[in-house]
């Protein structure tokens, strides 16, 4: 069943929403090593996206779990991201999207905050993409 997003239902942890994102294909469920080429890479949890690993021998080649997706050079908090592209496709005006980012946030870091060139930039990034 598909799942319809609104603001109450948002995730509200970076780790939920990597999950959700690794589930729906957001972000790459497996990688092969680019040493090993056809040796598939193990996933470790990092409190970030994860990251991939190889287990062969002692390569210990490792890659982002965000590796090739819309999301590799994310700075972000990912729960912070879907938000934003959440926001997005609403169409919200800045300052409610800061006004929204800032009570999210406020379960981690309640100093941080986000800045509208910040909202922006992931806005013309979204179009572009
Ligand atoms: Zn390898």
């Amino acid at each position: 069943m598909e799942r319809v997003w609104s603001y109450f239902n948002l995730p509200r942890t970076a780790q939920e929403t990597v999950t959700i994102m690794r589930d729906c294909g957001l972000l790459p469920q497996s990688l092969n090593c680019p040493i090993h080429r056809r040796r598939a890479m193990t996933l470790y949890n990092d409190g970030s996206c994860g990251k991939f690993r190889c287990t062969k021998n002692r390569c210990g080649k490792s890659l982002s779990g965000a590796t090739g997706s819309f999301f590799a050079e994310c700075k972000l908090e990912m729960h912070v991201v879907f938000a934003l592209m959440y926001f997005f496709t609403e169409d919200m005006p800045y300052e409610r999207v800061m006004h929204h980012i800032g009570v999210l946030k406020n379960s981690s870091d309640p100093n941080e905050k986000i800045s509208s060139s910040t909202i922006a930039a992931w806005y013309d990034f979204a179009i572009i993409n």
